[in-house]
């Protein structure tokens, strides 16, 4: 890239994250003046206990407590002395959402329905693996989306506004209340709740700041201790965030790719208008840690007679071509009144064969949690409006 390419890159940057900050969550102040300590930095933790004119010693101790042993109450912190305890309960909490609604489907999968301190609300998605104790936790990063993906339930729902950090963590941290998975799992101990993918409601990219913050939090060793390849953020294609996540975070990477021209990735993704596949492409190329052991996800929705030619497959074997990735197929989940068909399972098949043929793993995603509305692209915030739903996973 140029030294003028790069300036137009940072600018782009910056204009992102200028019109994300439009879209910021609430203070995470309560009404009674309490502060939730859930969702700072490590060094915010730091500052609030030295304002109170404690030593910086205590935000490791608060740090253990809320993010190893999963403490919502300051009573439960045996290490802390009675009257401290008092003091920090005088000006904190540790706060979760709420959970409206939790739904388990006929295969365990179970959805919950989050409602913020504001009345806002957005959905999470416990996916266990049935043949194993593992499974991963979809969580959305807005409430609503601007992306208005043509396949997508949530890209019928106006962005309302971003998630904090606070209620991007609280979502895992509330789902393993739900488990009881405290304290968190150390070294190779089995996790119920073993990854995190951002693909939930929202484009994560476009909540760089607080979705960076919430994942930095899963990742401390002192804490959660996610390590980042249990982590995968899923993009359809923010192109000048890819960079910055990827030399930040470092976790893994997935797509929404969807189709492989143009044309029609600008109709059913439309931000490709913006960023369009050769560049998506680039961005991929150059994501720091893809490996072989840490392939790029290609994530497809197969729809009938629109991007599911053999002409399609073999195309995005050119486009992916030499680069370490797996494409997950997923059979299109229909929504009311959705505009698109699942292909048939021959077309899913052919399509499969070419994409493995190349040398690229190509599982076809077994719909999970469709008699609940939480599969792929079927998501919504039912109570009120119920919003729609997500980004493919
Ligand atoms: S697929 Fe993701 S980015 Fe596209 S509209 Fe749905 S939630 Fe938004």
């Amino acid at each position: 890239m140029t030294d003028g390419g790069a300036d137009l890159t940072e600018t782009e940057r910056a204009r992102i994250l200028a019109k994300s900050a439009l879209f910021d969550p609430p203070s995470e102040q309560l009404a009674d003046g309490r502060r939730d300590l859930v969702g700072l930095s490590r060094a915010e933790l730091a500052q609030e206990m030295s304002a109170i004119g404690e030593a910086p010693f205590r935000a490791k101790q608060l740090w253990h407590w809320i993010y190893h042993q999963g403490a919502t109450d300051f009573s439960r912190m045996s290490s802390i002395a009675r009257s401290m305890q008092l003091k920090l309960a005088e000006r904190f909490v540790i706060g979760r959402p709420d959970i409206a609604v939790a739904q388990t489907s006929a295969d365990d999968t179970r959805k919950f329905l989050f409602r913020f301190r504001d009345g806002q609300e957005a959905e999470t998605v416990y996916i266990p693996d049935p043949a194993e104790d593992r499974g991963a936790v979809c969580i959305s990063s807005q409430v609503g989306c601007t992306l208005s993906c043509r396949f997508c339930h949530t890209g019928t729902q106006r962005l309302t506004r971003n998630l904090g950090a606070a209620e991007i963590i609280g979502q895992f941290m509330a789902a393993r209340d739900a488990y009881g998975e405290w304290p968190s799992p150390t070294g190779q101990a089995p996790r119920l709740l073993s990854t995190i993918v951002l693909m939930g409601m929202g484009e994560p990219l476009y909540n760089y700041a607080n979705v960076a913050k919430a994942m930095t939090i899963a990742m401390d060793n002192e804490g959660i201790a996610l390590s980042r390849r249990r982590i995968t953020l899923s993009t359809s294609g923010v192109v000048p965030m890819m960079d910055r996540a990827g030399a930040e975070l470092g976790v893994n990477l997935a797509v929404s790719l969807h189709a492989v021209r143009d044309e029609l990735r600008d109709e059913l993704v439309p931000l490709n208008r913006k960023y369009p596949i050769a560049e998506l492409m680039a961005a991929c190329r150059r994501y720091p840690g893809a490996s072989n052991a840490r392939r790029i996800t290609f994530e497809y929705v197969m729809l009938k007679g629109v991007n599911d030619s053999q002409a399609d497959a073999r195309e995005l074997v050119r486009l992916i071509a030499g680069m370490p990735a797996k494409v997950n197929l997923i059979p299109f989940n229909p929504w009311p009144s959705s505009p698109f068909e699942t292909s048939s399972k021959s077309a899913i098949e052919r399509f499969a064969k070419i994409v493995m043929d190349a040398g690229f793993a190509s599982p076809v995603r077994t719909p999970r949690g469709r008699d609940i509305l939480a599969a792929c692209g079927q998501l919504r915030t039912e109570t009120r409006h119920r919003a729609r739903s997500k980004h493919v996973f």
